[in-house]
């Protein structure tokens, strides 16, 4: 077994390379961040730091809290704010942009990745609001971002999290916070529809080629490349929705400029996860048509890449276009019954599986069951989750069918259940336990924070001693709500 070299690089070791600051000033604007006053280091996840081989113990300098604050850059940095649009809840509201994130630099390495500062003050792209960020969101996105990353799925990742003084008023007065957050590029959906919308077709092939440069080698250099990307955006994001939908993730803004073009969850907002299961679970509370439902979501992923489609339409036929699009639905079912194979410990694909899931679904809607805690149950022993459902004749009659249905499974059960076990986590970061990081990180004790990220880490394990966290909420935190604010 190779043994991984230890991580060797110090900050200043870091070289970056700004691959998209170079496309120029049509696409971002140079623009340096404001740092947050007396800030201090809150959080640190030293596996995305693993992405970057930052040496262990950097986090401990002084100028790694001056760096994540947004009070120093390194070396060879050269931030910019980019330029993007979108369409939110449907209308396409013009330009939007980067108002309160800087692209701070791309370490260039094999596989390189961008630091982006959220948080750092105003940009270009600010319209009427302040460009800060503040405990309570920063936390949230410290946190659910690591936390689907450990769960499989793709998503920007957050490397450290630094709280200050500066007062920010939201629907009350909170306290500036930031995140460093990391991808190999925060492309969205959004930044080619920008250029569509207001015809600058060479922006938008410039910016189409160097996606697919960096990002998309594989589909080529011929002329076919832009319809290759589409379809592999297109199959990226229906597989993403799949994985959200097993998962019980609901995100709350899916804003064509919150899609990004790699096909990686991004912006953390007013997101939840599912718990008693209802199929039109609504995290957001602003989202008062439901637009961004639960059981939307796969709906609305395909809608954004209409939108993406109508963006690109300048560089590839409608044809292609439309035959991309058409792939959407069956990569989304695919990927979302293999999953849901994968809880229900069954190996083998009949064609009835699907109506299987549906009619689980429907009983845990029916008598609003935990989502998480019924697939852990399930993969401890029928019995368990049998009694959670309910033991009445429909709910047996569902247990019996799922009993035959794995029959010729050639597994002992142990077996089986150690295997679902390993797709069905314990721990998903329910609202009211990142509420309650929030509330001590606001009160200055951040070891909340790093306990939750601990269990969320390894989120499949069992952490007796964490059991609480994995539970419903407690009375005091019923009725939490979130909104777009943050
Ligand atoms: P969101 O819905 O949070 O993804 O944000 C939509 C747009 O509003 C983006 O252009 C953000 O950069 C911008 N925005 C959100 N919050 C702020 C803020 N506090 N200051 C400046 N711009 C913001
Ligand atoms: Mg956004």
């Amino acid at each position: 077994m190779a043994i991984a070299p230890p991580r060797s690089k110090t900050l200043e070791d870091l070289r970056f390379a700004n691959s998209f600051a170079g496309l120029g000033d049509a696409f971002s604007e140079r623009r340096t961040p404001a740092g947050i006053p007396c800030a201090r280091l809150v959080a640190f996840s030293p596996e995305a730091a693993a992405l970057i081989d930052l040496r262990a113990g950097e986090q401990m300098r002084p100028e790694f809290a001056a760096l994540v604050s947004g009070n120093a850059l390194l070396h060879g940095m050269e931030p910019v704010a980019a330029l993007y649009g979108g369409h939110q809840f449907g209308v396409w509201a013009g330009q939007l942009g980067d108002g309160r994130a800087i692209l701070l630099g791309e370490v260039d390495q094999t596989e390189p990745y961008e630091l982006q500062i959220k948080g750092g003050g105003m940009t270009a792209f600010s319209r009427f609001a302040d460009g800060r960020a503040v405990v309570r969101s920063t936390v949230r996105e410290y946190l659910a971002s690591e936390a689907l990353h450990h769960l499989g799925i793709p998503t920007t990742r957050a490397l450290a999290m630094a709280a200050g003084e500066e007062p920010v008023l939201r629907e009350r007065v909170e306290r500036a916070a930031t995140l460093i957050r990391m991808a190999p590029s925060f492309v969205r959906f959004g930044s080619f529809e920008i250029f569509h919308y207001r015809n600058r077709h060479a922006e938008l092939k410039t910016l189409a080629d160097y996606v697919i440069d960096r990002f998309y080698p594989e589909c080529g250099t011929s002329d076919d490349r832009y319809e290759r990307f589409f379809a592999t955006v297109v199959e990226r994001t229906a597989a993403l929705m799949a994985q959200w939908q097993a998962v019980g993730f609901a995100h709350g803004v899916m804003n064509t400029d919150n899609f990004s073009i790699l096909g990686l969850t991004l912006d953390y907002g007013p997101y939840g996860f599912v718990e008693e299961y209802d199929p039109g679970f609504i995290c957001n509370h602003t989202d008062e048509s439901g637009r961004y439902a639960f059981d939307r979501q796969p709906t609305i992923g395909l809608w954004n890449c209409y939108a993406l489609a109508e963006a690109l339409s300048s560089l590839i036929p409608r044809a292609q276009l439309d035959a991309a699009l058409a792939g959407y639905q069956d990569v989304y079912r695919t990927t979302f019954l293999s999953l849901m194979r994968a809880k229900l410990g069954i190996l083998d694909v009949r064609d009835d599986d699907a109506d299987l899931a549906l009619e689980l679904f429907g009983l845990l809607h029916a008598r609003r069951v935990d989502w998480t805690n019924f697939w852990r149950a399930l993969s401890r022993a029928d019995a368990d989750a049998l009694a959670m459902l309910g033991e009445d004749a429909t709910s047996r009659t569902w247990f019996e069918r799922y009993a035959e249905r794995r029959a010729g499974d050639p597994r002992g059960e142990e077996h089986r259940h150690a295997a679902m076990r390993a797709v069905n986590p314990k721990y998903v970061l329910r609202n009211w336990v990142a509420q309650e990081a929030i509330e001590a990180c606001e009160a200055g004790n951040d070891s909340v924070v790093a306990a939750v990220y601990d269990v969320l880490r390894a989120p499949y394990d069992e952490h007796p001693e964490r059991e609480a966290w994995a539970q419903p909420a407690p009375a005091r935190y019923r009725d939490l709500s979130v909104s777009c604010s943050s």
